[in-house]
Protein backbone atom coordinates (compact mmCIF):
# COMPACT_ATOMS: atom_id res chain seq x y z
CA UNK A 1 0.00 0.00 0.00
CA UNK A 2 1.11 3.76 -0.41
CA UNK A 3 3.03 4.56 2.93
CA UNK A 4 2.34 8.14 3.39
CA UNK A 5 -1.46 7.35 3.15
CA UNK A 6 -1.70 3.92 5.15
CA UNK A 7 -0.36 4.71 8.58
CA UNK A 8 2.53 2.53 8.47
CA UNK A 9 5.71 3.70 7.87
CA UNK A 10 9.22 2.36 7.37
CA UNK A 11 12.01 4.10 9.34
CA UNK A 12 14.83 4.27 7.05
CA UNK A 13 17.20 2.25 4.73
CA UNK A 14 21.11 2.67 5.16
CA UNK A 15 23.89 1.81 2.35
CA UNK A 16 28.06 1.65 3.21
CA UNK A 17 31.11 1.20 1.00
CA UNK A 18 34.34 1.17 1.36
CA UNK A 19 37.62 0.50 -0.87
CA UNK A 20 35.69 1.73 -4.38
CA UNK A 21 36.63 5.37 -5.71
CA UNK A 22 33.08 6.20 -6.73
CA UNK A 23 31.85 5.79 -2.96
CA UNK A 24 29.62 8.53 -2.84
CA UNK A 25 28.12 8.03 -6.32
CA UNK A 26 27.55 4.45 -5.92
CA UNK A 27 26.17 5.52 -2.33
CA UNK A 28 23.57 8.00 -4.30
CA UNK A 29 22.65 4.68 -6.21
CA UNK A 30 22.35 2.57 -3.82
CA UNK A 31 20.31 5.14 -1.86
CA UNK A 32 17.83 5.63 -4.67
CA UNK A 33 17.10 2.15 -4.54
CA UNK A 34 15.68 2.06 -0.69
CA UNK A 35 13.90 5.21 -1.66
CA UNK A 36 10.73 3.35 -0.51
CA UNK A 37 12.39 2.74 3.19
CA UNK A 38 12.25 6.83 3.65
CA UNK A 39 11.31 9.65 1.75
CA UNK A 40 11.63 12.54 4.16
CA UNK A 41 15.42 12.94 4.43
CA UNK A 42 18.73 11.55 2.73
CA UNK A 43 22.85 11.82 3.64
CA UNK A 44 26.13 10.50 2.42
CA UNK A 45 29.38 11.43 4.17
CA UNK A 46 32.80 10.15 2.47
CA UNK A 47 35.66 9.36 3.84
CA UNK A 48 38.63 11.12 2.42
CA UNK A 49 42.19 12.56 2.90
CA UNK A 50 41.72 11.58 6.76
CA UNK A 51 38.31 13.42 7.31
CA UNK A 52 35.14 12.84 6.91
CA UNK A 53 33.04 15.08 4.45
CA UNK A 54 29.02 15.05 4.16
CA UNK A 55 25.97 16.53 2.40
CA UNK A 56 22.36 15.98 3.33
CA UNK A 57 19.00 17.12 2.98
CA UNK A 58 15.35 17.37 3.62
CA UNK A 59 13.34 15.18 0.72
CA UNK A 60 13.66 12.50 -1.98
CA UNK A 61 17.68 10.96 -2.87
CA UNK A 62 17.25 12.95 -6.15
CA UNK A 63 16.16 16.29 -4.62
CA UNK A 64 18.65 16.27 -1.91
CA UNK A 65 21.81 15.31 -4.37
CA UNK A 66 22.36 17.04 -7.97
CA UNK A 67 25.47 16.21 -10.11
CA UNK A 68 27.89 18.71 -8.50
CA UNK A 69 27.02 17.48 -5.21
CA UNK A 70 29.60 14.66 -5.68
CA UNK A 71 32.41 17.42 -6.56
CA UNK A 72 32.93 17.48 -2.66
CA UNK A 73 32.32 14.11 -1.99
CA UNK A 74 35.53 12.62 -3.20
CA UNK A 75 36.82 9.42 -0.88
CA UNK A 76 36.62 5.92 -1.02
CA UNK A 77 34.31 4.83 1.62
CA UNK A 78 31.03 6.26 2.57
CA UNK A 79 27.93 5.61 3.87
CA UNK A 80 24.33 6.80 3.31
CA UNK A 81 20.49 7.05 4.61
CA UNK A 82 17.34 7.44 3.75
CA UNK A 83 14.66 8.45 5.94
CA UNK A 84 11.60 8.57 7.83
CA UNK A 85 11.32 10.47 10.52
CA UNK A 86 9.67 9.46 13.47
CA UNK A 87 12.31 8.68 16.56
CA UNK A 88 13.19 12.54 17.03
CA UNK A 89 10.34 13.72 14.50
CA UNK A 90 11.23 15.62 11.36
CA UNK A 91 14.03 18.32 10.73
CA UNK A 92 17.04 19.00 8.70
CA UNK A 93 19.14 18.25 12.17
CA UNK A 94 18.00 15.11 12.29
CA UNK A 95 18.71 13.78 8.83
CA UNK A 96 21.35 11.16 8.91
CA UNK A 97 24.33 10.49 8.46
CA UNK A 98 24.97 12.29 11.88
CA UNK A 99 28.20 13.49 11.82
CA UNK A 100 30.17 13.95 15.08
CA UNK A 101 33.97 15.94 15.22
CA UNK A 102 36.06 15.84 17.87
CA UNK A 103 39.93 16.28 19.27
CA UNK A 104 40.19 12.60 18.85
CA UNK A 105 38.71 11.85 15.30
CA UNK A 106 35.34 12.17 13.39
CA UNK A 107 32.92 10.33 13.20
CA UNK A 108 29.54 9.44 10.93
CA UNK A 109 26.42 7.45 11.88
CA UNK A 110 23.56 5.83 9.97
CA UNK A 111 21.07 3.71 11.80
CA UNK A 112 17.92 1.89 10.95
CA UNK A 113 15.47 1.02 13.68
CA UNK A 114 14.38 2.53 16.93
CA UNK A 115 16.19 2.26 20.13
CA UNK A 116 13.29 1.18 23.41
CA UNK A 117 15.83 2.47 26.34
CA UNK A 118 16.76 5.82 24.19
CA UNK A 119 15.14 8.01 26.34
CA UNK A 120 16.47 6.91 29.84
CA UNK A 121 19.83 6.51 28.25
CA UNK A 122 19.14 10.30 27.08
CA UNK A 123 18.64 11.27 30.73
CA UNK A 124 21.13 9.37 32.58
CA UNK A 125 23.95 10.81 29.86
CA UNK A 126 22.45 14.30 30.22
CA UNK A 127 22.76 14.12 33.63
CA UNK A 128 26.77 13.82 33.43
CA UNK A 129 27.11 16.60 30.72
CA UNK A 130 26.69 15.05 27.69
CA UNK A 131 24.55 17.48 25.14
CA UNK A 132 22.40 16.40 22.26
CA UNK A 133 22.40 18.28 19.20
CA UNK A 134 19.71 16.11 17.60
CA UNK A 135 16.28 15.07 18.83
CA UNK A 136 17.05 11.75 17.18
CA UNK A 137 17.65 8.58 19.50
CA UNK A 138 20.64 7.64 17.04
CA UNK A 139 22.75 10.49 19.00
CA UNK A 140 22.34 8.39 22.24
CA UNK A 141 24.69 5.31 20.77
CA UNK A 142 27.43 7.99 19.44
CA UNK A 143 27.80 9.72 23.25
CA UNK A 144 27.88 6.34 24.64
CA UNK A 145 30.89 5.56 22.35
CA UNK A 146 32.34 8.86 23.63
CA UNK A 147 31.94 7.84 27.55
CA UNK A 148 33.07 4.62 27.53
CA UNK A 149 36.88 3.96 29.00
CA UNK A 150 37.79 1.09 27.30
CA UNK A 151 41.28 1.40 25.46
CA UNK A 152 40.40 0.44 21.97
CA UNK A 153 37.54 2.22 19.75
CA UNK A 154 35.78 -1.40 18.73
CA UNK A 155 35.91 -1.65 22.84
CA UNK A 156 34.33 1.32 23.30
CA UNK A 157 31.35 0.31 20.34
CA UNK A 158 31.28 -2.97 21.96
CA UNK A 159 30.37 -0.87 25.28
CA UNK A 160 28.05 1.05 23.79
CA UNK A 161 26.81 -1.84 21.63
CA UNK A 162 25.98 -3.50 25.16
CA UNK A 163 23.61 -0.58 26.36
CA UNK A 164 21.33 0.12 23.90
CA UNK A 165 17.84 -2.10 23.53
CA UNK A 166 15.52 -2.42 20.95
CA UNK A 167 16.33 -2.48 17.31
CA UNK A 168 19.22 -1.37 15.22
CA UNK A 169 21.22 -1.95 12.17
CA UNK A 170 24.36 0.69 12.39
CA UNK A 171 26.89 2.10 9.95
CA UNK A 172 29.69 4.06 11.65
CA UNK A 173 32.49 5.29 9.09
CA UNK A 174 35.96 6.93 10.61
CA UNK A 175 38.76 8.08 8.44
CA UNK A 176 39.92 4.22 9.13
CA UNK A 177 37.19 2.09 9.10
CA UNK A 178 33.50 1.25 8.35
CA UNK A 179 32.10 -0.42 11.44
CA UNK A 180 28.68 -2.29 10.58
CA UNK A 181 26.20 -3.92 13.67
CA UNK A 182 23.11 -5.70 13.89
CA UNK A 183 21.37 -5.78 17.25
CA UNK A 184 20.84 -9.23 18.58
CA UNK A 185 17.69 -9.98 17.59
CA UNK A 186 18.47 -9.19 14.13
CA UNK A 187 15.29 -7.03 13.68
CA UNK A 188 15.98 -5.05 10.15
CA UNK A 189 17.61 -6.64 7.56
CA UNK A 190 21.19 -6.23 6.70
CA UNK A 191 23.20 -7.88 3.87
CA UNK A 192 26.56 -7.88 3.37
CA UNK A 193 27.97 -7.95 -0.59
CA UNK A 194 31.21 -7.30 -2.88
CA UNK A 195 31.38 -5.30 -5.66
CA UNK A 196 35.37 -6.03 -6.83
CA UNK A 197 37.69 -5.60 -3.90
CA UNK A 198 35.35 -3.33 -2.00
CA UNK A 199 32.83 -3.95 0.26
CA UNK A 200 28.90 -2.84 0.76
CA UNK A 201 26.34 -2.96 3.16
CA UNK A 202 22.37 -2.77 2.41
CA UNK A 203 19.19 -2.71 4.40
CA UNK A 204 18.16 -4.73 1.47
CA UNK A 205 19.75 -6.74 -1.63
CA UNK A 206 18.11 -4.28 -4.17
CA UNK A 207 20.86 -2.13 -3.70
CA UNK A 208 23.24 -4.34 -4.24
CA UNK A 209 21.12 -5.35 -7.97
CA UNK A 210 21.38 -1.54 -8.95
CA UNK A 211 24.99 -1.17 -8.64
CA UNK A 212 26.53 -4.56 -9.79
CA UNK A 213 27.20 -5.99 -6.68
CA UNK A 214 27.13 -9.55 -5.61
CA UNK A 215 25.22 -10.72 -2.71
CA UNK A 216 27.57 -12.21 0.42
CA UNK A 217 26.05 -13.19 3.25
CA UNK A 218 23.55 -11.67 6.12
CA UNK A 219 24.81 -9.38 8.66
CA UNK A 220 24.29 -11.51 12.13
CA UNK A 221 22.30 -10.83 15.03
CA UNK A 222 24.39 -9.45 17.58
CA UNK A 223 27.64 -8.95 15.15
CA UNK A 224 29.93 -6.32 14.96
CA UNK A 225 31.66 -6.14 11.48
CA UNK A 226 35.34 -4.17 10.97
CA UNK A 227 35.77 -3.34 7.41
CA UNK A 228 39.17 -2.05 6.72
CA UNK A 229 41.73 -1.41 4.50
CA UNK A 230 43.13 -5.21 6.05
CA UNK A 231 39.40 -6.96 5.16
CA UNK A 232 36.89 -7.78 7.08
CA UNK A 233 36.82 -8.63 10.94
CA UNK A 234 33.80 -10.15 12.34
CA UNK A 235 33.41 -9.69 15.90
CA UNK A 236 30.06 -10.21 18.71
CA UNK A 237 29.15 -7.71 20.57
CA UNK A 238 25.83 -9.91 22.43
CA UNK A 239 25.91 -13.95 22.45
CA UNK A 240 23.66 -15.55 19.73
CA UNK A 241 20.13 -15.15 20.46
CA UNK A 242 16.86 -16.49 17.99
CA UNK A 243 16.30 -13.60 15.25
CA UNK A 244 13.14 -11.99 15.47
CA UNK A 245 13.31 -10.17 12.30
CA UNK A 246 10.47 -8.25 10.96
CA UNK A 247 7.49 -9.76 9.85
CA UNK A 248 6.33 -6.96 8.28
CA UNK A 249 9.56 -6.36 5.95
CA UNK A 250 8.12 -9.64 4.22
CA UNK A 251 4.74 -8.13 3.88
CA UNK A 252 5.17 -5.01 3.04
CA UNK A 253 8.05 -2.89 3.37
CA UNK A 254 10.95 -4.30 1.48
CA UNK A 255 11.31 -4.29 -2.79
CA UNK A 256 9.78 -7.62 -4.24
CA UNK A 257 13.17 -7.77 -6.15
CA UNK A 258 15.05 -8.10 -2.59
CA UNK A 259 15.68 -11.22 -0.45
CA UNK A 260 15.91 -10.73 2.93
CA UNK A 261 17.52 -12.99 5.03
CA UNK A 262 17.42 -15.57 2.25
CA UNK A 263 13.83 -14.99 1.30
CA UNK A 264 13.01 -13.29 -2.17
CA UNK A 265 9.71 -10.97 -1.49
CA UNK A 266 7.90 -11.33 -4.31
CA UNK A 267 7.68 -15.04 -3.72
CA UNK A 268 7.11 -14.85 -0.16
CA UNK A 269 4.33 -12.22 -0.92
CA UNK A 270 2.69 -14.56 -4.02
CA UNK A 271 3.12 -17.56 -0.95
CA UNK A 272 1.22 -15.09 1.27
CA UNK A 273 -1.48 -14.69 -1.70
CA UNK A 274 -2.07 -18.77 -2.29
CA UNK A 275 -2.00 -19.51 1.64
CA UNK A 276 -4.92 -16.47 1.75
CA UNK A 277 -6.54 -18.12 -0.93
CA UNK A 278 -6.98 -21.68 1.25
CA UNK A 279 -7.63 -19.68 4.41
CA UNK A 280 -10.14 -17.60 2.78
CA UNK A 281 -11.97 -18.38 -0.62
CA UNK A 282 -13.78 -16.15 -2.40
CA UNK A 283 -16.89 -16.64 -5.03
CA UNK A 284 -15.63 -13.64 -7.10
CA UNK A 285 -14.83 -12.64 -10.98
CA UNK A 286 -11.78 -11.06 -10.80
CA UNK A 287 -8.59 -10.81 -8.24
CA UNK A 288 -6.85 -7.54 -7.92
CA UNK A 289 -3.80 -6.14 -5.37
CA UNK A 290 -3.42 -2.65 -3.90
CA UNK A 291 -0.07 -1.56 -5.09
CA UNK A 292 2.43 -2.21 -5.15
CA UNK A 293 3.43 -4.36 -1.78
CA UNK A 294 -0.10 -6.05 -2.78
CA UNK A 295 0.35 -7.29 -6.53
CA UNK A 296 2.24 -10.16 -5.81
CA UNK A 297 0.02 -11.34 -3.16
CA UNK A 298 -2.71 -11.25 -5.26
CA UNK A 299 -0.88 -12.83 -8.28
CA UNK A 300 -0.63 -15.66 -5.25
CA UNK A 301 -4.52 -15.60 -4.91
CA UNK A 302 -5.45 -15.49 -7.87
CA UNK A 303 -2.90 -18.69 -9.33
CA UNK A 304 -4.32 -20.61 -6.23
CA UNK A 305 -8.37 -19.98 -6.29
CA UNK A 306 -8.33 -19.68 -9.91
CA UNK A 307 -9.96 -16.61 -10.01
CA UNK A 308 -7.98 -14.39 -13.18
CA UNK A 309 -5.53 -11.71 -11.60
CA UNK A 310 -6.91 -8.00 -13.00
CA UNK A 311 -4.84 -4.78 -12.98
CA UNK A 312 -8.12 -3.30 -10.78
CA UNK A 313 -6.25 -0.67 -9.21
CA UNK A 314 -3.42 2.03 -10.74
CA UNK A 315 -1.32 3.79 -8.30
CA UNK A 316 -0.04 7.14 -9.59
CA UNK A 317 3.66 7.59 -9.44
CA UNK A 318 3.95 11.00 -9.60
CA UNK A 319 2.14 12.77 -6.37
CA UNK A 320 5.93 13.92 -4.45
CA UNK A 321 6.33 14.77 -0.91
CA UNK A 322 6.22 18.49 -2.21
CA UNK A 323 2.33 17.71 -3.09
CA UNK A 324 0.24 20.33 -1.16
CA UNK A 325 -1.32 18.12 1.59
CA UNK A 326 -5.22 18.59 1.50
CA UNK A 327 -7.04 20.42 4.05
CA UNK A 328 -9.24 17.92 6.03
CA UNK A 329 -12.06 18.00 3.90
CA UNK A 330 -10.07 17.09 1.01
CA UNK A 331 -8.47 14.14 2.59
CA UNK A 332 -10.73 11.97 0.43
CA UNK A 333 -9.29 13.11 -2.62
CA UNK A 334 -6.16 12.90 -1.54
CA UNK A 335 -6.16 9.22 -2.00
CA UNK A 336 -8.26 9.49 -5.01
CA UNK A 337 -4.98 11.19 -6.80
CA UNK A 338 -2.54 8.47 -5.36
CA UNK A 339 -4.55 5.55 -6.51
CA UNK A 340 -7.10 5.04 -9.04
CA UNK A 341 -9.64 1.91 -9.61
CA UNK A 342 -10.02 0.90 -13.45
CA UNK A 343 -13.25 1.15 -14.33
CA UNK A 344 -13.51 -1.20 -17.47
CA UNK A 345 -11.76 -3.93 -15.63
CA UNK A 346 -14.00 -3.46 -11.62
CA UNK A 347 -17.36 -2.62 -13.55
CA UNK A 348 -20.07 -4.79 -13.24
CA UNK A 349 -17.24 -7.85 -11.44
CA UNK A 350 -16.99 -9.30 -8.14
CA UNK A 351 -14.05 -7.81 -7.06
CA UNK A 352 -11.31 -9.78 -4.13
CA UNK A 353 -9.38 -6.88 -3.56
CA UNK A 354 -6.23 -8.44 -1.76
CA UNK A 355 -3.78 -5.92 0.91
CA UNK A 356 -1.27 -5.90 3.03
CA UNK A 357 -2.53 -4.77 6.43
CA UNK A 358 -5.21 -2.59 7.84
CA UNK A 359 -4.17 0.46 10.40
CA UNK A 360 -6.67 2.69 11.13
CA UNK A 361 -8.93 1.26 8.40
CA UNK A 362 -9.70 4.67 6.53
CA UNK A 363 -7.63 3.86 3.41
CA UNK A 364 -9.68 0.88 3.14
CA UNK A 365 -12.43 2.34 3.45
CA UNK A 366 -11.86 4.88 1.22
CA UNK A 367 -10.74 1.96 -1.61
CA UNK A 368 -13.44 0.12 -0.81
CA UNK A 369 -15.49 2.60 -1.73
CA UNK A 370 -13.75 3.92 -4.96
CA UNK A 371 -13.95 0.06 -6.18
CA UNK A 372 -17.81 0.64 -5.80
CA UNK A 373 -18.02 3.90 -7.09
CA UNK A 374 -16.35 2.40 -10.27
CA UNK A 375 -18.70 -0.22 -10.35
CA UNK A 376 -17.71 -3.25 -8.82
CA UNK A 377 -20.73 -5.38 -7.57
CA UNK A 378 -18.75 -6.35 -4.41
CA UNK A 379 -16.22 -5.93 -2.87
CA UNK A 380 -14.10 -9.32 -0.69
CA UNK A 381 -11.49 -7.91 1.17
CA UNK A 382 -8.31 -9.98 1.94
CA UNK A 383 -5.22 -9.19 3.98
CA UNK A 384 -2.01 -10.63 3.90
CA UNK A 385 -1.25 -9.71 7.40
CA UNK A 386 -3.15 -11.12 10.69
CA UNK A 387 -4.95 -7.72 12.67
CA UNK A 388 -2.37 -5.33 13.70
CA UNK A 389 -3.61 -5.29 17.82
CA UNK A 390 -0.23 -3.86 18.91
CA UNK A 391 2.10 -1.19 18.67
CA UNK A 392 5.81 -1.24 17.17
CA UNK A 393 8.86 -0.18 19.36
CA UNK A 394 11.20 -1.23 16.73
CA UNK A 395 11.21 1.31 13.95
CA UNK A 396 8.28 1.04 12.46
CA UNK A 397 5.52 3.52 12.78
CA UNK A 398 2.31 1.81 13.19
CA UNK A 399 0.30 4.53 14.77
CA UNK A 400 -0.77 4.59 18.75
CA UNK A 401 -2.71 1.45 19.73
CA UNK A 402 -5.66 4.09 20.36
CA UNK A 403 -5.96 4.14 16.61
CA UNK A 404 -5.34 0.93 15.58
CA UNK A 405 -8.88 -0.35 14.26
CA UNK A 406 -7.81 -4.37 15.18
CA UNK A 407 -7.47 -3.38 18.58
CA UNK A 408 -10.52 -2.10 19.18
CA UNK A 409 -12.84 -4.37 16.78
CA UNK A 410 -13.46 -7.52 16.00
CA UNK A 411 -13.39 -9.02 12.06
CA UNK A 412 -17.00 -8.66 11.36
CA UNK A 413 -17.17 -4.98 12.84
CA UNK A 414 -13.80 -3.79 10.95
CA UNK A 415 -15.69 -5.68 7.47
CA UNK A 416 -18.95 -3.49 8.32
CA UNK A 417 -16.78 -0.45 8.62
CA UNK A 418 -14.93 -0.80 5.68
CA UNK A 419 -17.85 -1.31 3.80
CA UNK A 420 -16.58 -4.50 2.64
CA UNK A 421 -18.62 -7.42 1.50
CA UNK A 422 -16.28 -10.16 3.31
CA UNK A 423 -12.96 -9.79 4.93
CA UNK A 424 -10.36 -11.96 5.99
CA UNK A 425 -6.73 -11.60 7.61
CA UNK A 426 -4.13 -14.29 7.04
CA UNK A 427 -3.81 -16.91 10.29
CA UNK A 428 -0.38 -16.29 12.48
CA UNK A 429 0.31 -19.83 11.63
CA UNK A 430 -0.24 -19.07 7.88
CA UNK A 431 1.63 -16.05 7.47
CA UNK A 432 4.62 -18.01 9.29
CA UNK A 433 4.25 -21.30 6.64
CA UNK A 434 3.80 -19.19 3.84
CA UNK A 435 7.24 -17.06 4.24
CA UNK A 436 8.65 -20.13 4.85
CA UNK A 437 11.89 -18.98 7.42
CA UNK A 438 13.64 -22.35 8.71
CA UNK A 439 11.19 -23.85 11.24
CA UNK A 440 12.86 -25.09 14.83
CA UNK A 441 13.09 -21.59 16.78
CA UNK A 442 10.29 -19.33 17.82
CA UNK A 443 7.99 -17.58 15.02
CA UNK A 444 10.59 -19.20 13.07
CA UNK A 445 12.60 -16.11 13.92
CA UNK A 446 10.01 -13.56 12.90
CA UNK A 447 8.78 -10.50 15.20
CA UNK A 448 4.98 -10.83 15.55
CA UNK A 449 4.83 -8.12 18.25
CA UNK A 450 2.32 -6.34 16.27
CA UNK A 451 -0.21 -8.98 16.16
CA UNK A 452 0.70 -10.81 19.23
CA UNK A 453 1.70 -7.78 21.55
CA UNK A 454 4.29 -10.45 22.74
CA UNK A 455 7.78 -7.75 22.24
CA UNK A 456 11.03 -10.06 21.99
CA UNK A 457 12.61 -7.32 24.35
CA UNK A 458 11.89 -5.27 27.32
CA UNK A 459 9.67 -2.20 26.24
CA UNK A 460 8.66 0.63 27.91
CA UNK A 461 4.37 0.71 27.94
CA UNK A 462 3.80 3.39 29.14
CA UNK A 463 5.58 5.51 26.37
CA UNK A 464 4.77 6.13 22.68
CA UNK A 465 6.43 3.89 20.53
CA UNK A 466 8.71 5.45 18.30
CA UNK A 467 8.46 8.27 20.30
CA UNK A 468 10.35 11.40 19.84
CA UNK A 469 13.66 11.47 22.41
CA UNK A 470 13.41 14.84 23.86
S1 LIG B 1 6.20 -5.20 16.04
FE1 LIG B 1 5.48 -5.62 13.93
S2 LIG B 1 6.24 -3.91 12.69
FE2 LIG B 1 7.41 -3.93 14.63
S3 LIG B 1 9.26 -5.15 14.24
FE3 LIG B 1 7.72 -6.54 15.08
S4 LIG B 1 6.65 -7.37 13.25
FE4 LIG B 1 7.78 -5.54 12.60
Amino acid sequence: MLAEIKGLNEECGIFGIWGHEDAARLTYYGLHSLQHRGQEGAGIVVASGGNLFGHKGLGLVTEVFQSDTFDALHGSAAIGHVRYSTAGGGGYENVQPLLFRSQTGSMALAHNGNLTNAIDLKLSLEAQGSIFQTTSDTEVFAHLIRRSQASTFVGQMKEALSQIEGAFAFLLLTETALYVALDPHGFRPLSLGRLGSAYVVASETCAFDVIGATYEREVAPGELLIISGEGVRSERFAPEQPRSICSMEYIYFARPDSHVDGINIHTARKNLGKQLALEAPAEADIVTGVPDSSISVAIGYAEASGIPYELGLIKNRYVGRTFIQPSQALREQGVKMKLSPVRGVVAGKRVVMVDDSIVRGTTSRRIVTMLREAGALEVHVRISAPPITHPCFYGIDTSSKEELIAAKHTVEDICRLIGADSLAFISQEGLLSAIGRPEGIPHRGQCLACFTGQYPTRVNQTTRPCMTVK
